[in-house]
């Protein structure tokens, strides 16, 4: 079955999926995106993740393209037509096509593309308890809005190549005084020797994640304790544990920040507990 993409009012099949080349999003990434797991059939923190759209579209003063209730429906369509169980959402919205110029243009329709890709959560954390992966850490050389979840993602693609070709799964982005901020595409948490999770507290360096709010959720209703805090590139290579968060790869434990190991170099027991818990959370349809 071939795959289906919405754009701008219609489902059509992926190799008929196309933008026009004035839009704003292929001329300057001027636009914002959202990525959404879906589990079972569920969009995961659905509500969450159409908050943080509506505030990037809102820093931005990009129009909503429609309500809600609209937006909701066409995403679990998309899951539908593309008989997705579990897998990965994709949504953009771009200030939409005018004639190339740098300011905001006077009228513009926003616009919008929605896909989806299949995922196997169960085998991807699975894997992520068993083994882990190794972090590389790279220059955070992004913008001062990293709280808005803009498109313009060529620093974050620049350091996640870096990081492969390091032989790394994921960039660990560190800021001009040594503190890390997030990974290119994940946030970052660490376990300190003495047992507290620590990730950085949310500001204009950080995006706010939303799998790093359900598993802060998730590990206070496990009674762990959390600290917001800044912490240096030299404190987490000392850490017991370190583990990234995303929508894609949940809770991921680092074992290797640039060729050391992490505590022991193996997936911690608190990483392990949270990964279990998260994947209850993801499954009760939350
Ligand atoms: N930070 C950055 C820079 C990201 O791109 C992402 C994922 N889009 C995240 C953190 C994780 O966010 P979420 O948990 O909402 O997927």
């Amino acid at each position: 079955m071939s795959r289906v993409a919405y754009v701008n009012g219609t489902y059509v099949p992926m190799n008929e999926a196309y933008v026009h080349i004035d839009d704003r999003g292929y001329q300057f990434a001027d636009g914002v995106y959202e990525g959404i797991s879906v589990r079972r059939g569920k969009l995961v923190d659905l509500e969450p993740h159409l908050d943080r759209l509506w505030r990037s579209m809102q820093e931005l003063r990009i129009a909503p393209p429609m309500e809600r209730a609209p937006m909701r429906f066409i995403l679990r369509e998309v899951v539908r037509r593309n008989r997705i169980n579990d897998g990965f959402i994709y949504m953009q919205i771009t200030r939409g096509v005018a004639r190339r110029d740098h300011p905001f243009p006077a009228h513009s329709v926003p616009a919008m593309v929605v896909t989806v890709k299949r995922m196997d959560f169960d085998a991807s954390m699975k894997r992520a308890a068993e083994q882990g992966v190794a972090a590389s850490s790279q220059p955070d050389i992004r913008w001062g809005r990293c709280d808005v979840k803009s498109t313009s993602l060529l620093p974050n693609i620049l350091a996640k190549q870096a990081a492969r070709e390091a032989g790394a799964f994921e960039a660990v982005l560190v800021d001009k005084d040594g503190y890390v901020t997030e990974g290119s595409s994940t946030n970052i948490w660490m376990v300190t020797k003495d047992g507290k999770l620590v990730t950085r507290s949310t500001d204009d360096n950080i995006l706010p994640g939303i799998t790093r709010q359900s598993v802060k959720k998730v590990a206070e209703s496990l009674q762990m304790s959390i600290e917001e805090r800044k912490f240096s590139l030299e404190e987490v290579k000392d850490a017991a544990e370190m583990f990234l968060t995303s929508s894609t790869s949940c809770a991921t434990p680092i074992v290797v920040l640039d060729g050391e190991k992490i505590g022991d170099g193996t997936p911690g027991p608190v990483a392990k507990r949270l990964i279990e818990a998260y994947q209850a959370y993801m499954d009760a349809g939350a």
